[in-house]
């Protein structure tokens, strides 16, 4: 068995591990990001992250493990205790202008697809375009282009002959995949799904999960998407990056994550115990020296 060192909280990332990313521009990063809930909760312990141009990264961890919170501090949606949140070309997300363009440039793909019922497909879709928008503006109708590039959208997600149909007729994994669409009319540079597949059976979670690993490899997209199943995630990321208690404790790709490895990240122990015990930390290698 290998020596299991407890790590520091934000891993460094070793270059040659993703070699197809390793020449690609960091999109977002986070430097010494920390958050602390009103309530005294330390979700994410000080995490130093880059992620690159066109990378599928899978967040993994059981849960409180603090997947959410770095995600929706990615997005802006938390306000970070320390640190920083920076997305290139646009700057530190502490500051309203960057923080306006970067939401604009970022999708978001949930868990419950936040879709309005009651609304055309279409119409869902279009709503991806706010951003984009003064208050005014949003009184008026959708520009033809608009309306074209929500359609290309659902031809996209293999929905253009439901465009008319109201959200509500659609399935799980259907509606899902309207989320996928609204996200996409948005333009985005970074795609951050918080366990977009949780409430989908196996085999439509695998068709979602395709579906966007082909946009991010086709459009050279920034994915980070959270899960709960280490196969997908084996299967998918370009990427995985592992949390446990508010700290990265993986940072590498798919073959270095051994079910050893997988099995610590999730624990059998109850996340207090892990938490006065450091050497159930998993141990961080690069890929190229596990073979
Ligand atoms: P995950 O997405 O991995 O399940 P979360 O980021 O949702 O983890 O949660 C991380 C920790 O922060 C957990 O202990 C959770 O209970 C806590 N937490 C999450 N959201 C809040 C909140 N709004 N207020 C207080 N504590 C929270």
């Amino acid at each position: 068995m290998p020596a299991i060192h407890p790590i520091t909280p934000s891993v460094a990332r070793d270059p040659s591990i993703h070699s197809s990313h390793a020449n690609a521009p960091t999109v977002l990063r986070t430097q010494g990001l920390e958050v602390t809930y009103d309530n005294g909760t330390r979700a994410l312990l000080p995490t130093s992250l880059e992620f690159a141009q066109g990378e599928f990264i899978v967040l993994l961890g059981a849960s409180g493990a603090g997947k959410s919170t770095l995600l929706r501090s990615l997005n802006g949606l938390i306000r970070p205790g320390a640190g920083q949140v920076i997305a290139t070309g646009t700057g530190d997300l502490s500051d309203p202008a960057h923080l306006r363009n970067h939401r604009r440039k970022t999708g978001m793909i949930f868990q419950q697809h936040h879709l309005i019922g009651r609304l055309s497909v279409l119409a869902n879709v279009l709503t991806g375009r706010l951003g984009y928008h003064s208050l005014l503006a949003t009184l008026a109708p959708w520009s033809r282009a608009e309306k074209e590039s929500a359609l290309a959208a659902l031809d996209r997600v293999g929905l253009l002959d439901r465009a008319l149909d109201r959200a509500d007729q659609l399935s799980g994994g259907q509606q899902q995949r309207v989320g996928v669409a609204r996200a996409l009319v948005q333009e985005p540079r970074v795609l951050l799904a918080d366990e977009p597949v949780a409430s989908l059976d196996p085999a439509t979670a695998e068709r979602l999960l395709s579906l966007l690993h082909g946009i991010c490899k086709s459009d050279g997209l920034t994915l980070i998407v959270s899960l709960h199943q280490v196969e997908f995630a084996k299967q998918f990321a370009d990427r995985i990056v592992g949390l446990h208690a508010g700290s990265v404790v993986f940072d590498g790709a798919p073959a270095a994550l051994t079910p050893e490895r997988a099995q610590s990240l999730y624990g059998t122990q109850s996340s207090s115990s892990l938490k006065q015990t450091p050497h159930n930390v998993i141990n961080f290698q690069p890929a190229g020296a596990l073979s």
